[in-house]
């Protein structure tokens, strides 16, 4: 039977245009502001009226980012409409607390006529289970029809969903947090559903602005290294698992290693 949710993600504010044309700006806007005598509003004029070469911005803005100074980057923020995600989705989404905030469709106001729910692949894969799967997402939405129609309220009904039915959000977040969250959600270790939402929203990110879509990485990218005790084995090759980098380190500060020439590298 249908009754699947799609998974849909859209960067609804600020329009590319603002993004592409102002977000470099107001980096570099926080971060002149610290190490110059000028006021905030003559280094904004002077990005304004294109004063400072688009070398200069990004430079700094380079800058702040690899050394840490992340307050610079929690000045812009982005709009996401998301839609069609499970329950089972929006419970890890809202877990993150700082510099984000959501509204989330209401189970309590929304009387469903016709709930749509997430398949995972998994059950997808398997004809039984998925048989299962649906008898039994059929029967909670009987059950909870059956409710509302004998007066229970849509707030007490709903106990009887999944977590696959579907949820729809709005997200406003910093670019200080999407880059944590991201870091977290797009590691191989996430979730299916949860990572294959921040990859729609790196792809929103980069059609507006790659600059800031190409941020948006697994946490192991910037930090060098993965820190995941499940990926000891390094099932995950795109960085070496912390153990590894201390072990080669022991063996160079033993002197048990020789410095490979640049042109052997
Ligand atoms: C792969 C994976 C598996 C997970 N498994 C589980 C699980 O089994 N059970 C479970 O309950 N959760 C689980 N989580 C959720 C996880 O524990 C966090 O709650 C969630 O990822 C939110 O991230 P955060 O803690 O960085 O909070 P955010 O709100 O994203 O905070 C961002 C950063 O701000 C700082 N910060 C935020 N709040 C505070 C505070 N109160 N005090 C000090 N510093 C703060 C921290 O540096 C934090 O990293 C899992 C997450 C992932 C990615």
């Amino acid at each position: 039977m249908a009754k699947r949710g799609v998974m849909e993600v859209s960067l609804i504010f600020p329009p590319a245009d603002i993004i592409c044309k102002y977000y470099q700006g107001l980096i570099y806007l926080a971060a002149r502001t610290c190490y110059s005598e000028k006021t905030p509003q003559q280094i904004w004029d002077e990005f304004l009226d294109e004063k400072v070469p688009a070398e200069r911005v990004l430079k700094l803005i380079e800058h702040v980012v690899d050394s840490g100074h992340h307050s610079t980057i929690e000045h812009i923020s982005f709009v996401f409409a998301i839609s069609g995600v499970s329950r089972a989705l929006s419970h890890q989404l809202v877990r993150h607390r700082i510099g984000v905030a959501f509204d989330q469709q209401s189970q309590r106001y929304v009387k469903y006529k016709e709930p749509l729910y997430v398949t995972p692949p998994s059950i997808e894969a398997n004809a039984e289970a998925l048989e299962e799967f649906e008898r039994f997402r059929d029967t909670s939405e009987q059950v909870y029809h059956r409710f509302l129609e004998a007066g229970i309220p849509a707030e007490d009904a709903r106990f009887v969903f999944p977590n696959a039915v579907t949820t729809n959000l709005i997200m406003t977040v910093n670019l200080r947090q999407l880059i944590h969250m991201a870091g977290l959600r797009l590691c191989i270790l996430a979730q299916w559903e949860i990572r294959q939402m921040f990859k729609l929203i790196r792809k929103e990110l980069m059609q507006a602005d790659p600059y800031f879509g190409k941020l948006l990485v697994p946490k192991c990218v910037p930090l060098g290294y993965c820190n995941e005790k499940r990926n000891e084995d390094e099932h995950c090759k795109i960085r070496p698992h912390r153990n590894s980098v201390f072990r080669v380190w022991e063996l160079y500060k033993q002197g048990k290693l020789r410095e490979v020439p640049e042109n052997e590298v």
